[in-house]
């Protein structure tokens, strides 16, 4: 059973890597009504909904998307994107066709995430990210900034630590979710909860975003990044650790594995 849902998991990837291809996307942002018209969606509707969105199968073979009307353009973006996941997802017989099962959810997701951002369309990866860099992206993909920085760190291609902390009662802050890191690990577990007196957490919720420098880590290293507060969560990118220089553990070169060709 695993191995069939993880056939079944790749082969909906490639499906939805092949959309762009053969609905001739070239560009961000991508054209998702075009991509679901051609998977045989015949209306979207924006409605006064509870849910985010709704796929229904119309009796002539079409489809008919629902979108909440009170969601913002970049959530309706989302949702869209992760009902054509539910579309390649069906085949006959199965029950892809409904949100519920957590396996289907989360593959509708990873088909969202892959037609909003496809990989191929971000040229600029090589420079480093950023809280801007990843703004300047959500704009041009039309995501928002949270799915965007999943997205870019998820690709693996960037060093990094991406944290969403969640703001609780009294000023504290919990550590609801860091998706990736590469590069280096990062100060903090996930469900760490920082209290609201600590300097660095007065700092995180005074401002609504700014470079941030946190050096409580064991061993005294030193991380900075910037943050910026979104709707309801804290999204911190941290892009650099320094390790602190000590006589007994310094290397005789200081550059990292395979910089020194670059330096010397
Ligand atoms: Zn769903």
């Amino acid at each position: 059973m695993a191995r069939d849902a993880t056939d079944k998991a790749h082969r909906v990837m490639q499906a939805a890597r092949r959309l762009l291809d053969t609905c001739g996307i070239e560009r961000p942002p991508v054209d998702l009504v075009r991509i679901a018209r051609h998977l045989g969606v015949q209306r979207i509707r924006e409605l006064d909904i509870r849910l985010d969105g709704q796929l229904v199968e119309l009796a002539d073979g079409g489809y008919e998307v629902i979108l909440s009307r009170n969601a913002p353009h970049t959530r309706r973006r989302f949702t869209l994107a992760h009902e054509i996941g539910h579309i390649l997802a069906a085949s006959p017989g199965d029950e892809s066709m409904n949100c519920g099962d957590a396996a289907a959810e989360e593959l509708c997701n990873r088909v969202a995430a892959e037609l909003l951002i496809p990989e191929r369309f971000i040229t600029d990866r090589a420079a480093g990210m950023d809280v801007g860099t990843l703004r300047r992206l959500a704009t041009r993909f039309q995501c928002s900034l949270e799915a965007t920085a999943w997205r870019v760190l998820n690709m693996g291609q960037v060093a990094g630590a991406l944290l969403i902390w969640r703001p609780l009662e009294d000023g504290k802050l919990e550590l609801s979710a860091s998706p990736r890191t590469f590069g280096f690990a990062t100060p903090f577990e996930n469900g760490a909860v920082l209290d609201g007196a600590v300097p660095f957490v007065r700092q995180l919720t005074a401002q609504s975003e700014g470079p941030v420098t946190y050096g409580g880590a064991p061993g005294g290293r030193v991380y900075t990044g910037d943050y910026v507060r979104l709707n309801k969560v804290l999204l911190m990118y941290l892009t650099s650790e320094a390790r602190p220089r000590s006589s007994k553990t310094r290397r005789r070169s200081s550059a990292a594995p395979g910089q020194g060709e670059l330096f010397s």
